[in-house]
């Protein structure tokens, strides 16, 4: 029996879910700290009733499969209680560095014991996890056998183990030894650990004699079992992380303060969301990481040591904020999270310094060894059409728009980009989501994200229809009459017509339901007319059309009363004035309204049911263009990579590029899971989180851009790239701004993902 599919990750994780609520969560490790020996007879029943030792070990020896999704699914049910049994210990170090090892008679024995019996076993690692290992004991031949001598000061489970797997310093060399606790008598001492849910011993050998057969394995297993290792001491730890931010989830919301629960206050609110985005992004790169190991991919070992790092940060600030969000109980032997600051600290301890291990990334970065831009999935046809395509209309006069129109460069080359968006409609690439009826290629989510990828993996430039194509198009095809769709959808689609957003107002940004714009019907015509004033209006001095949010009915407030309208803006009564950024540029505008006109037919669902229009709009919002965006902050980061290496001293900016490439890849697969998710019709919470998390990311790829510019990076650049980067540096401020401030999306993640209490609204 294998454990690869969907199913059967979904029958372990529920499984193992009924057993440990069964056991009352983390009741069993706040036990174990009482001294109780509550592990024992857990591990029977993990090993005998539901035979999950067996989970991620070899099928020839008894096990269920080498699937890393199954192990790290099990890791993280068990993490989240603490769950006082040895399974990371034995499974995810012992067996799957032992699952590296050559195959022969002791190793396979030693691995059909903990996949068949339930043997416990202990590896004695003298260096931390995300390190590169150093044995702690030495080996020398001694006739057919090994003499063993040596000591490991702290070694998890070591004192219940019946395995214990050494590794020695042989000569140059490493080797892997294999005793059992039979061999191990007056060798270990058991020690009282600071996290009482996990034993620690010391292991001091002083000329143990093992026999030559103990010898199961060399450096290369052992580096590569321990590659595999990090990535399930990451998948337990995010489960802790989860079941620390669980218990504190539910404590802040019965605790009141003050009249009212604590989780009501924003202070709070906004730490919970912010720390729920993290944890959301460990999962993915989590099951990033699974995913590779099992599919073989390259990146499995760097993202395996990208989630270690994430894994223990998430986990230590889940701690922290547990004790600090309970109050003086949190200081309590009595309430739980002392666990798991307990667990986090032994973590540290086990694992070493996450700033190591980023640091490492980001030297492999530096030195080449670390690809920034996923690779194109060869064999795929639409890839490579869309590749071949761009390589031949990126050309001639549109050769210049290669790279252009991001980020901070936007208003750049704006009636170039516009002709470019016909080209690329007469290509048949705008409206891929859209039906086919509507003139759209209603191209599947994976096609779609394959054209993204593929546009900005070629230097597609920033999209000019992007309001028109991303937003319009599918609000219209949601809300639209025929007689609207066949009048604006043409224009879309074929990248001749332009449009622009009308929302914000001088008074109303965040709190967009304030707006003032007024619309009258004129009684002899049935047209709008508009008066007020909108404001940020993106593109809008190089835009055919505006739609507008403004107030219907005299006298309402709020959210009633509203009308979304489509208006020309080359019309009398509209009056629109390029504002200066911070970059120089001009992206975004004032636009006046004196008495302009919308015309009856362009009301967008009914009078009244403007905000009902207005939200849906802005759910598609970024929808699977993400993923291209994406690919351009890889470019982005390439670059900023490029400009280090050049740098004086480029390892300073190791700990940061590493940091950027962990980041990078979390939202990779953290957006692949919410497209995924999405388009079968779940409403996962983690998707809130994802502008929240795209736009902080590159805001601080930003102050990297000018941290690895240096003094250059104060001086206005003359150099065509670095000008550009400058300008993003200065532009991606934008980004925890618009389309949502990060305060509101900590708001929508925490009412919304959390469940927590609203916001309370003023009287005006
Ligand atoms: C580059 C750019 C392009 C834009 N393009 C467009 C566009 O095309 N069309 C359009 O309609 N709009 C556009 N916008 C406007 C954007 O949507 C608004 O700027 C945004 O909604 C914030 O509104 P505000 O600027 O009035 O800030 P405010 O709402 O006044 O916010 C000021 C500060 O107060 C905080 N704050 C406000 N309310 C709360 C709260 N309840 N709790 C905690 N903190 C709060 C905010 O987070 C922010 O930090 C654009 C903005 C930018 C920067």
């Amino acid at each position: 029996m294998t454990m690869d599919s969907p199913e059967e990750h979904r029958m372990i994780r529920e499984e193992l879910g009924r057993f440990l609520a069964r056991l009352g969560g983390v009741e069993a490790a706040m036990r174990q700290s009482e001294g109780q020996a509550e592990g024992e007879a857990l591990w029977q029943a993990l090993a005998g009733e539901l035979m999950f030792t067996g989970i991620g070990l070899p099928e020839a020896q008894g096990g269920l499969g080498a699937d890393m999704r199954a192990l790290s699914i099990a890791l993280r049910e068990l993490g989240r209680v603490l769950c006082p049994v040895p399974f990371l210990s034995t499974v995810g170090l012992v067996g799957q560095t032992l699952a590296a090892a050559p195959e022969g008679g002791v190793r396979d024995a030693a691995l059909a014991r903990i996949a068949g019996e339930g043997a416990r076993a202990a590896m004695a690692l003298a260096a931390p996890l995300g390190a590169d290992p150093v044995p702690g004991v030495t080996a020398q031949a001694d006739g057919d056998g090994f003499v063993l001598t040596g000591a490991v000061a702290a070694v998890a489970d070591l004192a219940q183990a019946d395995l214990v797997l050494v590794p020695a310093r042989l000569g140059d060399d490493v080797a892997l030894f294999l005793l059992s606790s039979g061999d191990l008598a007056g060798a270990v001492t058991d020690r009282s650990p600071a996290d009482a849910t996990r034993p620690v011993g010391r292991l001091s050998l002083d000329g143990l004699s093992v026999a030559g057969a103990a010898r199961v394995g060399d450096g290369a297993a052992l580096a590569a079992g321990l590659a595999r290792a990090r990535l399930c001491a990451a998948a337990e730890m995010a489960g802790a992380a989860r079941g620390a931010f669980d218990i504190t989830r539910a404590y802040i919301a019965e605790r009141k303060q003050f009249g009212r629960r604590i989780d009501s206050y924003q202070a709070i609110k906004h730490r919970v969301a912010d720390l729920f985005v993290a944890l959301n992004a460990v999962d993915a790169l989590i099951d990033a990481a699974a995913a590779a190991w099992d599919e073989g991919d390259a990146m499995a070992a760097p993202d395996s040591l990208a989630a270690l790092a994430a894994a223990l940060e998430v986990l230590e600030r889940a701690a922290s904020e547990s004790i600090q969000l309970h109050g003086g109980v949190g200081m309590t032997w009595e309430y739980s999270p002392h666990l798991f600051h307990k667990r986090a600290l032994a973590m540290r301890a086990d694992c070493g310094a996450p700033e190591a291990q980023v640091t490492a990334l980001g030297r492999a970065l530096l030195a080449g060894d670390l690809p920034v831009l996923p690779d194109a999935p060869e064999g795929d046809p639409l890839r490579r059409e869309v590749a071949n395509w761009m390589q031949n209309a990126l050309t001639g006069r549109f050769a210049e728009l290669r790279h252009r129109g991001g980020a901070g460069d936007g208003d750049a080359l704006t009636d170039l980009r516009k002709d470019w968006e016909a080209e690329l409609a007469k290509g048949g690439w705008v409206g891929l989501d859209l039906p086919k009826d509507l003139g759209g290629r209603a191209l599947t989510i994976a096609e779609q994200v394959a054209f993204h990828e593929e546009y900005a993996r070629a230097g597609g430039p920033g999209r000019m229809g992007h309001i028109g194509e991303g937003l319009m198009a599918p609000t219209l095809a949601a809300f639209g009459t025929d007689a609207q769709k066949a009048r604006h959808l043409p224009g879309i689609l074929d990248g001749t017509v332009f449009w622009a957003q009308g929302y914000s107002e001088p008074g109303a940004g965040s709190d967009l339901a304030a707006l003032r714009t007024r619309a009258r019907q004129d009684p002899e015509t049935g047209d709008w007319l508009v008066t007020g004033q909108k404001t940020w209006t993106s593109l809008a001095h190089v835009s055919d059309w505006i739609f507008v949010l403004a107030r219907a009915e005299e006298g309402s407030t709020g959210r009633d009363g509203l009308i979304f309208l489509m208006m020309p803006l080359d019309q009398p009564g509209i009056d629109i004035r390029p504002i200066r950024q911070i970059n120089g540029g001009s992206e975004f505008n004032e636009v006046f309204f004196d008495g302009a006109r919308a015309s009856a037919d362009d009301v967008l669902g009914a009078p009244g049911e403007g905000w009902k229009i207005a939200m849906a709009l802005l759910g598609f919002e970024r929808g699977i263009s993400t993923l291209g965006q994406q690919m351009a902050f890889a470019q982005e980061l390439q670059a900023i990579t490029a400009l280090a290496r050049d740098s004086a001293d480029p390892h300073a900016f190791a700990p940061a590029l590493g940091r950027a490439w962990q980041g990078l890849r979390a939202m990779r697969h953290g957006a692949m899971r919410i497209l995924e998710g999405l388009a079968s019709g779940q409403n996962d919470a983690a998707a809130l989180g994802y502008k929240y998390e795209w736009s902080n990311w590159h805001r601080s790829l930003g102050e990297l851009a000018m941290q690895v510019l240096g003094a250059e990076g104060a001086v206005r650049s003359e150099d065509p790239e670095i000008a550009r980067l400058q300008s993003l540096a200065l532009f991606v401020r934008a980004e925890t701004i618009y389309g949502g401030t990060n305060e509101i999306q900590l708001n929508i993640i925490a009412e919304r993902g959390l469940g927590m209490p609203r916001e309370p609204r003023g009287a005006a």
